[in-house]
């Protein structure tokens, strides 16, 4: 394990702790990885998270 690989753990440990604080500084990079992560429901075509399980329309269970 390199240095740049102990970067990206500490980036994706501090985004997903971060990202509900709205940090304003933080924010452009925020929104990229979360159009990055958006899914889409394969049974109505809703957005849905990247860490969603279900459909929040439909219901649908949503593939990993
Ligand atoms: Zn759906």
């Amino acid at each position: 394990m390199d240095v740049n690989t102990l970067y990206k753990e500490l980036g994706k440990a501090f985004y997903q702790s971060e990202k509900s604080r709205s940090i304003p500084d933080l924010m452009p990079a925020v929104n990229k990885i979360a159009a990055f992560n958006t899914k889409f429901c394969t049974s109505c075509g809703e957005k849905i998270d990247a860490d969603a399980k279900f459909c929040m329309k439909c219901g649908n269970k949503v593939e990993v």
